[in-house]
């Protein structure tokens, strides 16, 4: 089996959570562009704003990354690529797609209650926006490949891992 997997929608709807557990079940690494980029003092700044890290550092730090040995079973991806243009400069060449939805109104909630250094409310409308702006794209993307997979991201970490783990 190699599981090559994107999980996708906007912040605060899951992702990480879910792919977390996802990534133990299926015994494969889980990988966030936004945990590789807290770590890195260069980037601060652009992070703290909402902004994006610049498209080719972003897509080399990834090829990078899937190249180790730990990669090569598969992996899961959360946050990369966030756009059509990153796709182009680097496509992990994904299996499946996972796209957890939830509203607006219950994402910037979340975002908010969690606290993290860059959630603030102005920052977070920033993500928000660059999401329906840049990421969105890439579900009409995937869809026509026929590799999505839409999983509704408003119930129990449970009953939602459950659903990801029997569509996949
Ligand atoms: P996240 O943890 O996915 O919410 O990402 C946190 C921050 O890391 C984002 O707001 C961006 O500044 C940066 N980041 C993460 N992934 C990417 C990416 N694929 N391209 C550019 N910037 C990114």
């Amino acid at each position: 089996m190699n599981d090559r997997i994107l999980f996708i929608g906007p912040q605060g709807c899951g992702k990480s959570t879910q792919a977390v557990l996802l990534a133990e079940y299926l015994r494969i690494p889980k990988i966030s562009t936004g945990d590789i980029f807290r770590e890195m003092s260069q980037v601060k700044d652009i992070l703290a704003a909402g902004q994006l890290v610049d498209d080719e550092t972003t897509a080399e730090i990834v090829k990078k990354r899937l190249q180790e040995s730990d990669c090569q079973n598969g992996f899961i991806l959360d946050g990369y690529p966030r756009s059509i243009a990153q796709k182009e400069l680097f496509d992990p060449r994904f299996s499946c797609v996972i796209y957890l939805k939830v509203p607006d109104t219950e994402v910037t909630r979340r975002m908010m209650a969690r606290g993290r250094e860059d959630d603030t409310l102005e920052s977070i409308k920033t993500r928000l926006s660059l999401y329906y702006e840049q990421t969105q794209p890439l579900l009409d993307y995937y869809k026509n490949q026929g590799i999505l997979i839409e999983v509704d991201g408003t119930g129990s970490v449970e009953a939602i891992q459950n659903e990801i783990k029997k569509s996949i």
